[in-house]
């Protein structure tokens, strides 16, 4: 029997299925739950810092309201699941609050914020190509200085080295394609805001782009096509195994797929040793 297809795809799923089409399955199909990380929870933390920043009016987006952004935005997130599930003491909350800030303050290395003209924040933008929905959450859509819409997207993780900055940027150039099929307008400008330097990765979207990010899409969804409908989806044992939830239903770990499907009720949380690299 085949097994049924994702109802969506999103840059993060893409990724996924291209890193390995086992963990795609459990994620995207099974929904095996993963439980939260100190690293992915921290982004979400200061995304909403950021988000809640261009919030306010434009000339009071200065470093002590970030700050105050972050201490608000710490408020919600850590009464959250997605944080309460860390179990971490006060001693390392402690120092993923002050991790946190350290991101908020080097943002303020990169752009001010007083000159962005924000017209989406967390914006969802959803599109059908073909049988095929693609969807994504826009970080920050703005427009610059000519009326060009801009993209952007904040990242916590470590910055990528040079020859995996094209890869990177995928997630930004299916953000454009979304933009052009949904509103009529294709980016100018599409970039990647890495907190942990600095260092912004910057692309103009172009006529290419976009037909390369529809042929890699368009070849990944008829491969889950093809996976689902042979229940093929094959382990694809990397370094990231190292941050994967999924070892203990991964057979190249010893693990029984089998199981993953009982694990939507009750998952089994496997200990990871390194932070992922977001
Ligand atoms: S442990 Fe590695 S090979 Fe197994 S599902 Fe996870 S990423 Fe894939």
């Amino acid at each position: 029997m085949a097994l049924p297809l994702p109802r969506s795809l999103s840059p993060s799923k893409v990724a996924s299925f291209k890193d390995c089409a086992l963990a795609f399955r459990f994620s995207a199909i099974d929904r095996v739950p993963e439980p939260p990380t100190p690293a992915a929870t921290k982004g979400t933390l200061v995304h909403r810092a950021l988000e809640l920043l261009f919030c306010e009016p434009a000339e009071e987006r200065t470093l002590p309201t970030a700050l105050a952004c972050l201490d608000r935005a710490t408020e919600e997130v850590t009464v959250h699941p997605e944080f309460t599930g860390l179990r971490l003491g006060p001693e390392a909350r402690a120092d993923f609050v002050a991790d946190a800030e350290a991101l908020v303050r080097r943002y303020f290395r990169l752009e001010d914020p007083r000159t962005i003209r924000p017209i989406g924040l967390e914006l969802m933008l959803e599109a059908k190509v073909g049988t095929l929905t693609l969807r994504g959450i826009i970080d920050r859509l703005e427009l610059d200085e000519d009326g060009g819409l801009v993209v952007t997207d904040y990242k916590s993780g470590a910055v990528p080295r040079v020859t995996y900055e094209q890869s990177k940027l995928g997630g930004v150039h299916f953000y454009a394609f979304l933009c052009e099929q949904v509103l009529g307008r294709r980016p100018s400008k599409i970039q990647l805001l890495y907190l942990s330097e600095p260092v912004a990765i910057v692309a103009e979207p172009s006529d290419q782009s976009i037909r390369g990010l529809q042929q890699r899409t368009s070849a990944i969804w008829t491969a889950v096509e093809k996976a689902c409908e042979r229940e093929d989806f094959r382990p694809r044992p990397s370094r990231l195994c190292d941050w994967c939830s999924y070892q203990a239903y991964c057979p190249a770990f010893g693990g029984d797929p089998a199981l993953a499907a009982t694990a939507v009720a009750a998952p089994v949380v496997v200990p990871v040793s390194v932070a992922p690299v977001l």
